[in-house]
């Protein structure tokens, strides 16, 4: 056993020495002492936002009051920031906005997907996908009278072969959320293309932690989060990405007046602005947006084929360690050992999966799980060490041994999970 920590360490110690992204992490405020796996559910804080909101709270706001929407281009930055975002995911200028929650994007990309293909009676959705995914698909079926079908990730791309050209339109993740298994999203998109319907993708778990490259792709609509990778802090607005080609028939479900051509003088009926503008709703979360627009400075020059690179080997050495660590304590891990089929986070099982990350969170290392029984652990490779990962689950190690999550077993969950 001594010899197995010995040699994680050694490992763990060169890899690190090694990393061409170590610097990175002074870009963020950690505090000391904490080993941060949850970045795929709340990105840590970056450095560049603090005084990026002091000076929107006190200058623009305070000083500045209505007429920073001009002075300070705040009517601008739910297109700017989205930019931004653009750069991130592969989408040229143009093409994404910023704000909302992702929930509401999600309805807005699948209502208004379903209005650029009429007439085809079914939406179709990944089986697994994020509850709220599911939910919305729903609800947007419901509105619209089409019929949901439900099926498994890998095979979605079959069900489009057979019956695409019922479908009107195909949601799809490129990353579980709960396993972490990387699904290629080009054979899903072709397979839609080829049947005329359109393509969805949620990049939730992909914007900033993989390359991603939405025009190249062929993508149709995008949403994504912005406080998990993307770092933009607690309720950060999401995005919503509108291929050029659809923009110029986007009929948005939600016609507030941001979204019209003239919001200052509008005529008795909307009338969508041109562009992405017309994917704007009402007046922007100038705050948050703020807040994630720095944020996003922490991806300057960063190359990202080398953050997944990162990404790869500490997801790698998540799971060897957890080979040679947990393995006779009952953890099995369900994340892919494959590297291209592995997003940017490692799911291991345990039946006891809830009492140990809050037992671990007592020992300063912070996961999450996901019901019944999965202990999650998502890496960002801005900020995140090998050595982070070998303390994460020598912690856990011990844990199990010490049986210290016991008290957690039975009681009350706290309401987040
Ligand atoms: C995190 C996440 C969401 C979050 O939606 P909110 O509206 O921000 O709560 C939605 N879908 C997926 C796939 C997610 O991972």
């Amino acid at each position: 056993m001594s010899s197995t920590a010995g040699r994680l360490a050694a490992r763990a110690a060169a890899l690190d020495s090694a990393d061409p992204l170590s610097g990175l992490r002074e870009r963020f405020l950690l505090p000391p002492g904490v080993v941060y796996l949850d970045g795929n559910s709340l990105g840590a804080l970056p450095a560049a936002v603090p005084p990026v909101l002091a000076d929107a709270v006190h200058r623009q706001w305070g000083t500045g009051l209505i007429r920073s929407w001009n002075e300070h281009a705040w009517w601008q930055a739910p297109l700017r920031v989205g930019d931004a975002v653009g750069r991130l995911v592969g989408a040229a200028p143009g093409q994404v906005v910023v704000g909302d929650s992702t929930s509401v994007q999600l309805f807005n990309a699948l209502s208004a997907a379903v209005r650029l293909r009429p007439g085809r009676p079914l939406l179709v959705v990944d089986r697994d996908h994020f509850p709220t995914d599911r939910y919305l698909a729903a609800s947007v079926a419901r509105i619209h009278g089409l019929r949901l079908r439900s099926v498994p990730a890998d095979a979605l791309a079959d069900l489009l072969s057979r019956e695409g050209e019922r479908v009107a339109a195909v949601l799809g993740a490129p990353v579980d959320y709960r396993t972490g298994r990387l699904t290629d999203p080009a054979a899903v998109t072709r397979a839609a293309h080829d049947a005329g319907a359109l393509a969805v993708w949620d990049l939730c778990h992909a914007a900033g932690a993989l390359p991603l490259d939405l025009d190249a792709l062929g993508a149709d609509l995008a949403v994504g989060c912005g406080y998990k990778y993307l770092c933009g802090g607690p309720g950060a607005p999401a995005f919503l990405y509108v291929a050029h080609r659809h923009q110029a028939g986007f009929d948005h479900p939600l016609t507030g007046w941001n979204g019209h051509a003239d919001p200052f003088d509008p005529t008795e009926e909307y009338r969508p602005a041109e562009g992405i503008a017309r994917a704007r709703i009402g007046t922007p979360p100038m705050l948050s947006l703020l807040a994630l627009e720095a944020a996003l400075t922490v991806f300057d020059g960063v190359d990202p084929a080398r953050l997944r690179a990162k990404s790869l080997s500490l997801t790698g050495f998540l799971i060897d360690c957890a080979d040679d660590l947990l393995a006779t304590e009952g953890f099995t891990p369900v994340t892919p050992r494959e590297p291209a089929r592995r997003g940017s986070q490692v799911a291991l099982r345990h039946p006891e999966a809830y009492a140990l990350v809050r037992a671990l969170a007592d020992r300063e290392v912070i996961g999450d799980m996901r019901a019944p029984d999965l202990l999650r652990f998502g890496v960002n490779a801005l900020y995140v060490s090998h050595a982070d990962v070998l303390r994460a689950m020598t912690t856990l190690r011990e844990i199990a041994g010490e049986r210290a999550h016991r008290p957690y077993l039975a009681g009350q969950r706290a309401v987040v999970t």
